[in-house]
């Protein structure tokens, strides 16, 4: 987080509230399931808006505006991550936190979803900067969050030294050593082992369920990645190791397209700690011309809304993976169903971070780590098991890939919750 460069992009207007609340409407109608659940789930049931006062370098005191929103919590504690973004809106972190309910419905960990962000662009500012704002907000949110009630986690922009800073301040504050209030925390203190390539290996996970079910072999597949942060580079490492053609890659400055493959290990030596490589090149293509590219799987793997209906009909892959949050709008899922693409749905595929959260958090309860060929095993088994389960949902109900996830996260919510007491159905 040391690199100042310019400042973040701002997004287009983001209606992620009203996507996750129209999906959830129509999944909920499947299951026949009355209007009462559906009033119940479609926003936190806890949401909290805060201001965090932080002293800058330059002396000046600046304002900063944080929100946790905690969507569910029948299941168990709430979980999710927390962002560092300008553009983070109250109705974003709601919806986050929703999809955050569904993905761990979906792959039957014993949590509701949560998810938290504060207003900021990172880039713009110092490490100390960093480290006081995110104390700030731990000390604004200390009231609902802990290792029993809510555990956050990285998010966009945020990372493994945020979560010490954010770590340090809750022990202050609670005047005991608590590793399982947050997760995504460097090993030497209490991390997990494979936390940090977690969403990667998830996504590639599912991309191999897509193989076998395609009787497609990975080394024949092209693959376009939008994003080279976290997710993707690790993401196109592990795919240039099983000899797939990753072709095309992008950052926030534009991409690079190859249909003869791209240099990925040059690419992942070169990025900067924002992933940040298509400057190093004299030509590159847009991000959305990037997305429209000829390739077999295309891995959205940066912001959400990248694929709408500007664009959709332009698509020319056959398997279209959500490794970021809401990257497909909802308005283009039945034209990819008409197109015959494959749409794998981020609730499902990026689930492997907070999969490994889980395991972060069992360890850090335990007192007991466990080896990384350990963290993998069961993270693959957790993720292939809920994506079988997606896809016999899929089967049942003859709907696609991304209503059949919703009905599996809402079955477990719904049930927890009426077990409660709280929904009659
Ligand atoms: N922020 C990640 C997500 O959206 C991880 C959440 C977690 O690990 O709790 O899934």
């Amino acid at each position: 987080m040391a690199v100042k460069t310019e400042g973040i992009k701002k997004r287009e207007k983001d209606n992620s509230l009203q996507e996750f609340q129209d999906i959830l409407k129509e999944a909920i109608d499947v299951l026949d399931y009355p209007d009462q659940v559906f009033d119940f789930l479609k926003t936190p049931m806890r949401f909290l808006e805060v201001c965090i006062p932080i002293q800058m370098d330059n002396g000046e005191t600046r304002m900063f505006q944080g929100y946790r929103a905690q969507h569910n919590d029948a299941a168990g504690p709430t979980k999710g991550g927390i962002r560092f973004h300008p553009d983070v809106t109250p109705e974003e972190v709601k919806a986050l936190a929703g999809w955050m309910s569904l993905k761990c419905g979906i792959t039957d960990l014993p949590y509701g979803g949560a998810k938290g962000g504060i207003v900021c662009d990172p880039r713009q500012m110092s490490l100390s900067e960093l480290e006081r704002l995110s104390r700030g907000y731990v000390r604004a949110v200390s009231q609902i969050v802990g290792p029993t009630k809510d555990i956050p986690a990285p998010d966009m922009y945020t990372n493994s030294q945020i979560m010490a800073w954010m770590l340090d301040e809750y022990d202050h504050i609670r005047e005991f050593d608590s590793p399982g209030f947050i997760t995504g925390k460097p090993l030497s203190l209490g991390g997990s082992k494979g936390r940090e390539t977690a969403t990667s290996k998830g996504v590639l996970y599912t991309l191999q369920m897509v193989s076998d079910l395609k009787k497609m072999p990975i080394q024949d597949m092209r693959v376009i990645i939008q994003g080279f942060g976290n997710v993707g580079s690790y993401l196109a490492m592990y795919l240039h190791e099983l000899e797939a053609k990753v072709v095309g890659i992008s950052d926030e400055l534009g991409g690079l397209y190859d249909p003869n493959g791209l240099d990925i290990p040059y690419l992942l030596e070169n990025r900067d700690s924002y992933g940040v490589v298509t400057n190093l090149f004299k030509e590159s293509l847009s991000n959305q011309e990037l997305l429209e590219k000829e390739c077999d799987v295309l891995i959205p793997a940066a912001i959400s809304g990248v694929i709408n209906k500007d664009n959709v009909e332009r698509l020319q892959c056959k398997i279209l993976i959500e490794a970021a949050n809401g990257p497909t709008t909802k308005e283009t899922i039945k034209i990819l169903d008409e197109k015959g693409i494959l749409l794998v749905p981020d609730i499902l595929a990026n689930s492997g971070g907070v999969i490994v959260s889980y395991f972060e958090w069992c360890q850090n309860n335990q007192g007991y780590y466990w080896t990384e060929e350990l963290v993998d095993k069961r993270l693959k088994e957790k993720i292939t098991a809920s994506f079988l389960n997606v896809y016999h949902t899929s089967q049942k109900f003859s709907v696609n890939m991304k209503i059949a996830a919703y009905i599996e996260g809402i079955r477990k919510i719904a049930e927890a919750s009426r077990l409660r007491g709280w929904v009659r159905f």
